[in-house]
């Protein structure tokens, strides 16, 4: 997520040059104004009525430039004259209480000048908003123009200048695994082709700022040894409308040219949010945006040549949805908060050029460094080395370190670190009870994937389950099985602990839902086959109303029980795998089968 200014010049495209401009157009409009106003003021005398003035005690002071007056009236007026060369007056004036200011005959031209520069700066300003309009109305296809508007503001990297392949991304094993297959695509595209294989255009990597989206994608073009189109989506947005949708167009143009390619787009969701609030001017432009990137993204179709694009973002939640469908961002790969194992990783890789006492410890650091992002730990190596160059030390040392993790903590707000030791354990024993529960009802549940409690977005620890196929129909011990895996979070809390928290809202959220489709819309309760639609056109009285209500209590009632008691019975199990989980910090299903010596899923074991 670096963002470099290409270019120097004044006129620099995009916001800032914008800015400058309107800034000296409003500057050079105000000094215009008070030179006017000024001006305007200033009455123009004859020699004669001047005189007149002084001797009838008018004047208060004048100021001589040369053969030019510039004079006060004691009436709080200005005036201006010209006086003769040899002017004879000066005792005059002094006899008549006339205060006068010889001024030097370059003072006069200053003035001049002012008014010079600020015509030329407002003439500047002008042309200025002239070219932009222009451009914005052409789609901005003007060649070598430094006013180039429309076209494309992407940084490109010819695959020579790409240092960056797999082995520059540490940790991160599922993300790479899922790019694999694009590098595969880009580097021989003709294996796919001939099949007629429809490959995946675009990769929504899905993440926290730091933790190596941008890399990732990099390594990509890397691994491919392809041209890497790099942008940010506010980076397509302008005031003038049509803009962002000429940048998109040329940018595609540009990686079509070089294909294989891959366009990386940095923060999609500035173009990217789902349509249709339009206020006025500023999501307008957006839109038109949005729309040309969804034309681009279908073109791949009939356009040939092979060009992926990449696409990052924290807030997938936001996105349109006609981004997601198929053929368009129809890949998604998070890329997390990095755990304990990746983190030490991390510190390898950004340690490989800096000086180590032998006494440090990566793991050690890893261990003392939860929440940190990709970024935060190759800023602690700097941080560090930097310590230790001041103190002019040979290596670096274990206080170096400790010194720069505190700085780079207080400098932001860690989710887990910000969490107490307790919140952690509180997150363990959550997360640890959704997991047990769906592997006490094996029968029923999904399969687990992992469980973690790295902190992602919002949540502060997740519970993976796969389905096991796409499932078309469910049965009722499914969805009481999906309801007891929800409640199994707030369960572990309750009995290890004997406190509740707010941290199990969303699992109440999707609990109830469940129970309360069971009982209107698959007749799965006592209520029977009967389907009462919400909100709907099927009416209902208040006293079904309260029928349901109680019905789905029961559900959640009974659920939330029988939860209690598999984790009572279990209650080794749990906290064999809530600690293993604190000091682990992610555990996939095969550790957890291992550590539980329970007898792995047959969908596990040829995993
Ligand atoms: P994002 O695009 O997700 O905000 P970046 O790719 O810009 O993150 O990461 C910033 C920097 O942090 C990278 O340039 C790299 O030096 C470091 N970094 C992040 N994740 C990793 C990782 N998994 N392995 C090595 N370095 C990483
Ligand atoms: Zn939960």
């Amino acid at each position: 997520m670096k963002r470099k200014n290409q270019k120097n010049s004044f006129f620099q495209d995009g916001p800032k040059g914008l800015v400058v401009a309107v800034v000296l157009f409003v500057v050079c409009m105000i000094a215009l104004q008070k030179l006017v106003e000024f001006t305007g003021e200033i009455k123009s005398l004859s020699y004669t009525e001047f005189q007149k003035q002084v001797t009838s005690d008018l004047v208060k002071s004048i100021v001589v430039t040369g053969q030019d007056v510039q004079g006060s009236l004691r009436d709080g007026g200005h005036f201006h004259t010209v006086i003769p060369q040899n002017a004879q007056d000066w005792s005059m004036l002094n006899e008549h209480g006339v205060n006068v200011t010889v001024a030097d005959t370059t003072g006069q031209m200053s003035l001049l000048y002012i008014v010079m520069i600020a015509l030329f700066f407002i003439g500047l300003a002008v042309l200025y908003f002239f070219r932009q309009a222009r451009n914005a109305q052409n789609g901005g296809g003007g060649g070598a123009n430094i006013f180039n508007m429309g076209k494309s503001r992407a940084k490109m990297f010819m695959p020579s200048s790409i240092k960056e392949n797999f082995d520059s991304v540490a940790g991160a094993a599922e993300a790479k695994e899922e790019l694999k297959d694009i590098v595969d695509f880009l580097k021989n595209p003709e294996k796919y082709r001939r099949l007629g294989a429809q490959m995946t255009r675009g990769v929504l990597l899905v993440g926290e700022p730091g933790n190596g989206k941008t890399l990732l994608a990099k390594a990509v073009a890397g691994e491919a040894t392809c041209p890497f189109f790099s942008i940010s989506g506010s980076d397509f947005i302008e005031v003038f409308v049509g803009v962002g949708a000429s940048r998109v167009r040329d940018l595609f143009a540009q990686a079509r040219k070089h294909a294989p390619s891959i366009i990386f787009i940095d923060e999609i969701d500035a173009v990217g949010r789902h349509r249709g609030n339009s206020h006025g001017g500023g999501s307008d432009e957006r839109e038109q945006t949005l729309n040309q990137l969804l034309t681009e993204m279908d073109g791949f179709q009939t356009g040939g040549g092979s060009v992926i694009v990449i696409a990052a973002t924290n807030r997938p939640d936001v996105l349109d949805k006609a981004l997601l469908r198929p053929g368009r961002f129809d890949r998604r790969v998070v890329v997390p908060y990095p755990d304990l194992k990746s983190r030490e990783e991390i510190l390898k890789v950004h340690a490989r050029d800096v000086k180590l006492s032998p006494e440090v410890d990566l793991a050690k650091i890893a261990r003392g460094t939860p929440g940190f992002s990709g970024a935060d730990l190759k800023n602690i190596i700097n941080e560090a080395a930097i310590n230790a160059s001041k103190a002019n030390q040979e290596m670096i040392t274990v206080k170096d370190f400790e010194e720069a993790r505190d700085r780079i903590m207080l400098g932001k707000e860690i989710k887990t670190m910000t969490q107490s030791k307790q919140e952690l354990e509180l997150t363990a024993y959550h997360e640890s009870g959704h997991a047990l529960v769906a592997l006490m009802l094996p029968e029923h549940s999904d399969p687990l994937h992992k469980i973690t409690i790295i902190p992602r977005g919002r949540a502060l620890g997740v519970t993976h389950s796969l389905p096991e196929r796409e499932k078309y129909t469910q049965t009722r011990e499914e969805l009481l099985a999906k309801i007891k895996m929800s409640l199994g979070g707030r369960a572990a809390e309750q009995l290890v602990f004997n406190k509740v928290t707010t941290g199990a809202y969303s699992d109440f959220v999707s609990a109830t839902d469940i129970a309360r489709t069971m009982v209107c819309s698959y007749g799965m309760s006592t209520m029977g086959p009967v389907i009462y639609n919400q909100g709907g056109s099927f009416e209902y009285s208040q006293k079904t109303a309260e029928r349901i209500d109680a019905e789905v209590q029961r559900i959640l009632d009974e659920c939330a029980q029988e939860t209690m008691q598999l984790l009572i019975e279990n209650r080794d199990k749990l906290n064999l795998l809530a600690t293993t989980l604190l000091e682990k910090e992610t555990l996939f299903a095969g550790e957890i089968y291992e550590l539980l010596g329970i007898a792995a899923r047959e969908e596990h074991k040829f995993a």
